[in-house]
């Protein structure tokens, strides 16, 4: 497994405008003895990250053309190299492969929403994963290294500025774990979710996870907007540590007290996906220790068939084994949505990528 978390910032080395707020512009002209107001910079991200069509900042007072340019001759604002497009007629997910300045490459995924003429962005976190969960081909690739935010911003952009409506939402739940890369994944949601930027709801900007304790409480100690989507996909301790091998370390109980506690903090309610695995993961068993660990949590469960390529790969259930299991979920009293992972016609789905899920998540966001 190889990391690299020294890949080169950007493609000239200077700052990119895609991963900074406009505090961080204002820092970084101070830095470099550029003379700014707070404000100017606000307009100037507000115009250079612009979609065209809601530039409020840039066109309530025009911004000086030196200074744009001299924001421009400081920063990098090029985006990551589109190398394919790939659009599935059937559903009409489209997936992008990026480039990155050092030759790494990235998916995201437009994902149309059910209110016509909307979208959301799948989005990667990581190149390859470190996670190892056994169903999922990036986890078998290992991690070559973190994404920085601009990427993941400049991943957003593309896909938003080609699109044939409106991108209300982004979803964290490409390639990578996210809350291992936790500082640059919040960086870019708030590049997202800022007016500057990707003008973004905050609730409209998920990240999943497969439950990595620490990162969890510190973001619900941090208080953010945004949501969280939490893989638990068995509450049975012996096998939840075959099927996600890192995440499954941490007891259960600590698990659920997490999520407790975490949806303690904040209102609404807290979404729990599950990857359904034919004879694997569908049994009474399962459903009588998910009852016991979070019956008491306000919870939103999100069912996903597997999507794994491999000849002698994990199966989804048939129609009939996910029936049952889900009927016994009832018991729960709890929202069950069934998902379903786009793009498979032509292989725009890649292991937990661009599950329809996302299509209400971020509706309802
Ligand atoms: S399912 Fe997600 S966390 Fe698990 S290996 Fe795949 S990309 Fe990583």
């Amino acid at each position: 497994m190889q990391r690299n978390d020294d890949a080169p910032n950007t493609f000239s080395g200077r700052p990119s405008l895609l991963g900074l707020r406009p505090d961080d512009l204002y820092a970084h002209l101070a830095d470099i003895g550029v003379s700014a107001r707070l404000d100017q910079c606000r307009r100037a991200l507000a115009h250079l990250l612009s979609d065209g069509e809601s530039d409020l900042y840039a066109t309530r007072k025009p911004l000086a053309k030196s200074f744009v340019a001299d924001v421009l001759a400081h920063t990098e604002a090029q985006r990551l190299e589109v190398v394919e497009r790939v659009t599935d007629p059937a559903d009409g997910f489209v997936k992008y492969l990026l480039r990155s300045p050092d030759g790494a490459l990235t998916e995201a995924v437009r994902i149309p929403l059910h209110k016509e003429g909307r979208f959301t962005v799948c989005l990667s976190s990581q190149v390859g994963c470190a996670m190892q969960c056994v169903f999922c081909a990036t986890g078998r690739l290992g991690l070559t290294r973190n994404l920085k935010a601009w990427e993941m911003v400049s991943a957003f952009l593309t896909v938003r500025d080609e699109a044939p409506g409106r991108v209300t939402g982004a979803v964290f739940m490409g390639q990578g774990e996210p809350l291992h890369n936790y500082d640059e994944v919040i960086r870019a949601a708030e590049v997202l979710s800022h007016p500057c930027g990707g003008r973004i709801r905050a609730e409209s900007i998920s990240i999943s996870t497969v439950g990595l304790l620490p990162a969890i409480r510190r973001f619900t100690e941090e208080g953010h907007r945004f949501r969280l989507i939490v893989s638990l996909t068995s509450a049975l301790a012996e096998r939840r540590a075959e099927l996600l091998p890192v995440a499954g370390r941490f007891p259960l109980e600590e698990v659920a007290q997490t999520l407790r506690d975490h949806a303690a903090s904040r209102p609404g309610l807290l979404t729990v996906a599950w990857v359904l695995m034919a004879g694997v993961n569908t049994d009474q068993a399962e459903i009588d220790a998910l009852r016991e660990l979070l019956g008491d949590l306000p919870l939103r469960l999100n069912l996903i068939d597997v999507n794994d390529a491999r000849a002698d790969g994990f199966r989804p259930p048939s129609d009939a084994e996910r029936a049952r299991f889900l009927s016994g979920l009832q018991v729960l009293g709890v929202p069950i949505v069934r998902r379903y992972s786009g793009g498979k016609a032509r292989h725009a789905a890649c292991g937990m990528l661009a599950s329809r899920a996302l299509q209400e998540d971020a509706s309802a966001g």
